[in-house]
């Protein structure tokens, strides 16, 4: 099978290596699609990975073609995307179904290899089954959708809220989609017209960001989808008396609030709450099941997330389109499978 395999920063290397064999606990999965998350540019031309070589790749659905002798034959051919963190079981956090917080976890596409590849096995207790009717690139949108709706469910919102959210990077963007699923009045705010045009096509209305700094606050609800210091002043600064802020971006630096802005979270007594990753619980209900069923609804316009897909072979083209920050996109994925 084709792998993408990460040799060093900046060494990413088409090769062949054979299909997986199953241990126990393990379905084959034959990929349908994959995701390239800005997670990923990091990893392959900033930081690297926590060892090498690491084939990566953590956003992904795909078929069941192949199952360990334990378990359940029902499985195969069932489409299923892939909660990509494997927790320790043994933690505080893990036995607390609290997975997200594990202390001592594997990943997919980081710490273990991922799915930049045509298979991949992988544990039945990792699966999150996909209804047929969902197009197998949109069920690879599931980890960054199970992300969003973390996120978007800490913000409290109900029918009629106004909700704003800076950023409009591909979680920014589903953010809003499921804000505005729960009843929310959602404005997507960013730095430049070019960025907002997603956003847009989706039917939001759009703002530039800097107005929130001289705006009265208007919003009920306010994610910070970007991670710097003026988003986060940009978010204080917009929120209502009783407001919720969800802080969703990671941090690129330090984050220092001038008196007069933190003095407003007193003030208004604002809710600032973090978020992170997203709730998988094997078989009881979480982030991953709900967004599941989304997108069997198909009320949210996932699709429309996914700017434009490459195979395997055309990995240059695709991290070259990533890394072009002149062009506005949510998501390019790798599609190995179309058919499924
Ligand atoms: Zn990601
Ligand atoms: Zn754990």
């Amino acid at each position: 099978m084709k792998i993408l395999n990460l040799h060093g920063v900046g060494d990413i290397r088409l090769e062949e290596r054979d299909i997986p064999e199953l241990s126990t606990g393990e379905v084959l999965l034959k990929i349908g699609a994959c995701g390239i998350c800005s997670s990923d540019e990091a990893r392959i031309f900033e930081t690297g990975t926590y060892h090498f070589p690491t084939v990566p790749g953590h956003e992904f659905a795909g078929t069941i073609v192949d199952a360990a002798d334990d378990v359940d034959k029902s499985l195969l051919g069932r489409k299923a995307s892939v909660f990509p963190l494997l927790p320790c079981m043994e933690c505080d956090s893990c036995r607390k179904h609290e997975y997200e917080t594990c202390s001592n976890y594997k990943y997919f596409g980081s710490r273990n290899d991922g799915a930049y590849a045509e298979y991949l096995a992988v544990p039945v207790w990792n699966l999150n089954l996909i209804d047929d009717c969902v197009d197998i690139k949109v069920a690879a949108l599931s980890e960054p959708a199970a992300v969003a709706l973390h996120a978007a469910k800490k913000g409290k919102i109900s029918q009629g809220s106004d909700v704003a959210v800076i950023g409009t990077g591909a979680i920014g963007l589903m953010i809003a989609c499921f804000a505005r699923n729960m009843g929310g009045n959602v404005t997507v705010f960013g730095r430049r017209q070019s960025s907002l045009a997603p956003a847009e096509e989706l039917g939001f209305k759009i703002g530039n960001s800097s107005d929130l700094e001289s705006q009265d606050p208007a919003f009920d609800c306010v994610f910070e989808a970007v991670g710097t210091n003026q988003a986060m002043c940009q978010a204080i600064l917009a929120a209502r008396p009783g407001a919720v802020i969800v802080a969703v971006g990671n941090p690129h630096g330090d984050l220092e609030l001038q008196k007069d802005v933190y003095w407003k979270i007193l003030r208004r007594q604002i809710i600032l709450v973090g978020t992170w990753n997203s709730s998988f619980k094997g078989d009881l209900e979480d982030d991953w099941k709900d967004a599941a069923k989304l997108m069997a609804e198909g009320d949210i316009p996932f699709a429309k997330l996914i700017t434009r897909t490459f195979t395997l072979d055309e990995y240059r083209e695709a991290f070259g389109f990533l890394r072009d920050k002149s062009v506005s996109k949510s998501r390019g994925m790798f599609v190995m499978d179309d058919e499924s």
